[in-house]
């Protein structure tokens, strides 16, 4: 059974200004899967649903975003849990950090700037399992930076005295403390340059491969996902138009948007232009009616105007949401 199963999900921003109603429909028919032991990557660039999706999983739903439909579930061993059904006091005792972690983009919305790394550590701690012996406490947290490759000098610092990259990773120390079930990184090495990045996501699969726990890898950037995901999806507009495996994601994608964000990567030795996707992504307040996608494609056909692409499954567990399928022409 999935460790997370989302089904149709439909997330809006409900606002209403000087009496004027507005509807972003941030997340809009979304089902997807997560197994046991696997680094899935979400990707999609900015403002097509990704972090919406993410506060729903994490049971981070605040107005005015609403759930509007759908399911979102989670198996943790025997524990069952309806993420949009969950009491906030079960959600902080049971749920958070202990069995679903966050790590941030930027490490300091963990750190408290004013506070050592060995008090927020304790926070952390002694909020989530009551420990009230110091001792142990320090015992425990010791031996999981070191099993992380951290110096220990690092708890006793305050977050301005750490690098860019080292914050990360004490902020991924954080996480993974209680080794949950699932790891959420939203953009964990965007503000990182690319060798410190490299350490950032090296760390973060091993932990994975030594706890087989679920890894949600959300960020735009498609070659971390190369690097590390084992599944990715790509979302356009509030929908995930593909979901494949990664190397059938980077070697025969299907979905025109797929497509054209595969070609436009850089490769080395190439030095021909990129073309650009004419357009820009829809405003969600807004969007076209059908295939979403459909006033950039360059396949377009009538059908796409009006009607809903499904999701179609193909060989090698690749999933593709576009009515060129469905007519048997690609
Ligand atoms: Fe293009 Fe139509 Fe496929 Fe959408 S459904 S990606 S518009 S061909």
């Amino acid at each position: 059974m999935a460790l997370l199963s989302v089904q149709n999900l439909r997330a809006y921003y409900r606002t209403e200004v000087y009496g004027i109603s507005r509807i972003v429909r941030a997340v809009d028919g979304v089902s997807l899967e997560l197994q046991r032991n696997e680094i899935y990557g979400l990707a999609g660039e900015s403002s097509c649903g990704k972090t919406t999706l993410i506060k729903v999983i994490s049971g981070t739903i605040k107005p005015p975003l609403r759930v509007e439909e759908g399911k979102v579930h989670y198996q943790f061993g025997s524990f069952e849990i309806d993420m949009l059904h969950i009491s906030p006091e079960d959600l902080r005792r049971n749920v958070r950090w202990k069995e679903i972690s966050y790590i941030m983009q930027g490490s300091m919305s963990v750190l408290n700037p004013v506070r050592r790394v060995i008090t927020t550590f304790y926070d952390i701690v002694t909020t989530h399992q009551g420990y009230t012996d110091r001792k142990a406490f320090l015992g425990q947290v010791r031996a999981h930076i070191s099993k992380l490759g951290l110096p220990p000098d690092v708890l006793n610092l305050y977050p301005h005295q750490l690098s860019g990259g080292m914050r990360q990773r004490v902020a991924i120390a954080l996480a993974t403390i209680f080794q949950p079930s699932l790891i959420i990184a939203d953009e964990p090495t965007t503000a990182l340059d690319v060798v410190v990045q490299r350490g950032v996501l090296q760390m973060l699969k091993e932990i994975q491969a030594e706890s087989n726990n679920t890894v949600l890898l959300v960020t735009h950037d498609l070659a971390v996902h190369a690097n590390v995901a084992d599944r990715v999806a790509i979302m356009y507009a509030g929908r995930i138009v593909e979901e494949a495996p990664t190397s059938l994601i980077f070697n025969a994608p299907r979905h025109p948007y797929t497509q054209h964000l595969i070609r436009s990567l850089p490769m080395i030795g190439d030095r021909s232009s990129r073309a650009s996707l004419p357009g820009a992504p829809p405003n969600l307040a807004n969007p076209p009616g059908g295939c979403r996608f459909h006033p950039r494609c360059p396949h377009v056909m009538d059908i796409c105007r009006v009607e809903v692409p499904e999701m179609m499954t193909l060989p090698g567990n690749q999933r593709v949401a576009c009515h060129l399928l469905a007519e048997g022409r690609r």
